[in-house]
């Protein structure tokens, strides 16, 4: 596919579930999402898998090492919509939004050029890929690399603490050891959850105190507005249990 186009109607669809972030972002946006550590191994076979490795953590897990992506991320269930959306199904923090829908529909996860498949909407999106849509992607190259050169350079220079985290993490914590070495092994990709704070307790040179003080009434509002949903109870017990494990800092401050 020599040529492919693309414009953005507005149509809100792809403000839904989980939102990948940069640490930057993440701590920016504590007043209005719900954050958690999204961990999620990499197969050795995946497009672009080098990258992955660049941009995560290289694991040993019994018998094999995997790359593992780790990123902050907006909790957020694939059935709700993003915090942020207003009722118009417009951002509503446009000016200071996230690199991440910034960069849209790129992914720089990814190679430039293993961009492609990701530029076709997904169902029920209502992107205009047609004719007259403005060319984006011309023989596997970004026509307007901005923002992906942005946040690519972001998630370059939060690699080597979200390593250094995770390589903390797994020596003192064998459940997180346990969850990685599942989620690698199954035949499926996939990927865990684990605390925010799990994060804050491994890097003092955030304040926590404050940070607390910023996430917990978020967590506590999608605890609620997720209790009396029973499809969402995987979602309710994270935001329940972090709403109890950060308030305590947010009382102490
Ligand atoms: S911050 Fe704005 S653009 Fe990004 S997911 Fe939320 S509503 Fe959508
Ligand atoms: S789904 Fe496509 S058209 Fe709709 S907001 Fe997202 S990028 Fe824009």
């Amino acid at each position: 596919m020599p040529e492919q186009r693309f414009n953005c109607t507005a149509c809100g669809k792809c403000c839904y579930g989980l939102l990948p972030l940069t640490l930057e972002d993440a701590f920016a946006n504590a007043c209005r999402f719900p954050l958690a550590m999204a961990w999620m191994p990499v197969r050795q076979a995946s497009r672009s898998y080098e990258m992955y490795a660049k941009l995560g953590a290289i694991i040993q897990l019994p018998g094999q090492k995997v790359a593992t992506l780790i990123a902050p991320v907006a909790y957020i269930p694939p059935s709700l919509s993003c915090p942020s959306l207003s009722p118009e199904n417009l951002c509503s923090i446009h000016e200071s939004k996230p690199l991440r829908c910034r960069t849209m529909p790129f992914y720089p996860y990814r190679e430039e050029r293993d961009q492609s498949d990701i530029l076709v909407p997904r169902k029920g999106w209502l992107c205009d890929t047609s004719p007259l849509a403005p060319p984006i992607y011309r023989d596997r190259k970004i026509i307007d690399i901005t923002s992906f050169d942005l946040e690519r350079k972001a998630l370059l220079k939060d690699a080597p603490i979200l390593s250094a985290y995770a390589a903390r993490l797994l020596m003192q914590n064998h459940v997180v050891m346990k969850m990685l070495i599942d989620t690698a092994t199954r035949q499926a990709a996939g990927q865990f959850v684990v605390s925010f704070y799990s994060f804050l307790r491994l890097n003092k040179k955030y304040d926590l105190i404050a940070f607390a003080k910023k996430q917990t009434p978020v967590l506590k509002e999608f605890s609620e507005k997720t209790a009396a949903m029973p499809a969402l109870a995987v979602f309710h017990k994270y935001y329940h249990a972090a709403a109890e494990e950060l308030g305590w800092f947010a009382r102490e401050g």
